[in-house]
């Protein structure tokens, strides 16, 4: 590879079988189209279908490529961190493979680099092709989030963007094993800015993020970054005291009165019920959090890297071979 690589495009992949090929044409127009050098990190993380194998093939054609394997599925944002830490560029780009964000949005994105902003990120004016629940739900949800946190984590935008070096080692130093990206590029600061893109349908295949996958990143992004769950907890726990405290003292008070019994015991069944299940959901809101302390407290590696392959640089084969010829003529 000559020169210095100025831009990383680091794309995670979990059975990708489908959209690679496609998703590497496009990147590679994109990428020849800067004019600069630049290495694609194409993480996979744990795929089960042929991914690894259409990429190490495409590794012995580009030396732009690097291939990092997962020795399991350590999901999404722990593939993103990988890339990163892998990253040697001034410009790091974080990408999906599907198409859903796309690549041609790079190079704006680099046009605003070059003005000096540090952050771009990508934000969703439109999205197609992915259903109502999903649209319905992230909304709700980046807003809440946003509410919630008194860092300025962007409305609808995920983790397509570019961050300059100095935001990658920042993000690089950050130990948190329980990763919200997204939120994290907001909390680092720097110079940030925004390019608008509508997501489009996925090129093939299905999502990857089933619900369960979406529930832990919300989860991630709202215990990372705010505590005002715990905050609805403990008010939740006064008003209750509260209304408790003020009933008992007026059935107390009309008992010794009037010699009167008000609450009839269906009544406080079903007060109870209500009791009971707030109570579970604040142990549920609490263990959130303490589950992640234990992450912590455990310091395990985010992910375990299986192998690691850089692309082979096959046109000095071909000079190599050429001049060879060159030899035999003369
Ligand atoms: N992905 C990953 N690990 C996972 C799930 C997803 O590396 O456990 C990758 C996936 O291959 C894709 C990106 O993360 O490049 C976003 O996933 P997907 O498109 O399935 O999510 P959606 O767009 O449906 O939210
Ligand atoms: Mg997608």
């Amino acid at each position: 590879m000559k020169g210095k690589i100025i831009y990383s495009i680091v794309v995670p992949l979990y059975n990708e079988e489908a959209v690679i090929e496609e998703s590497y044409k496009r990147l590679k127009v994109v990428m020849e189209a800067s004019k600069e050098n630049y290495e694609i990190i194409f993480v996979n993380d744990g795929s089960f279908d042929k991914t690894r194998y259409m990429v190490e093939a495409m590794c012995k054609k580009d030396e732009h490529i690097k291939l990092i394997n997962f020795s399991r599925n350590f999901g999404h944002q722990a593939a993103i961190t990988a890339g990163m830490k892998e990253a040697a560029g001034k410009a790091i780009v974080v990408i999906d493979a599907d198409l859903q964000d796309p690549p041609e949005v790079i190079l704006e994105m680099i046009k605003k680099w070059k003005q000096g902003y540090e952050v771009v990120y990508g934000r969703r004016s439109k999205r197609e092709g992915e259903s109502f629940f999903k649209k319905f739900t992230a909304k709700i949800f980046y807003r809440l989030l946003r509410r919630m946190t008194s860092i300025d984590i962007p409305v609808d935008a995920g983790d397509f963007r570019l961050i300059d070096r100095k935001v990658c080692d920042a993000l690089n130093s950050l130990p948190e094993k329980n990763r919200y990206v997204r939120g994290l590029v907001s909390w680092v600061g720097y110079k940030q800015t925004f390019v608008e893109f509508k997501r489009q349908e996925r090129f093939a295949g299905e999502s990857k993020y089933p619900l369960r996958k979406m529930i832990k990143l919300a989860f991630d992004g709202i215990t990372a970054f705010s505590y005002t769950p715990m905050t609805v907890v403990g008010g939740l726990g006064g008003v209750i005291f509260s209304v408790g405290l003020i009933s008992t003292l007026y059935i107390l008070i009309k008992n010794l009165l009037l010699h009167s019994h008000v609450l009839s015991l269906s009544l406080i069944m079903a007060v109870n019920f209500i009791m009971f299940g707030l109570m579970f959901i604040s142990i549920g809101i609490i263990g959130q959090y303490i589950g992640r302390v234990s992450d912590e407290a455990k310091n395990r590696p985010l992910y375990i890297i299986d192998s690691k392959i850089k692309g082979e640089d096959k046109m000095k084969e071909y000079e190599v071979e050429e001049n060879l010829k060159n030899d035999e003529v003369s």
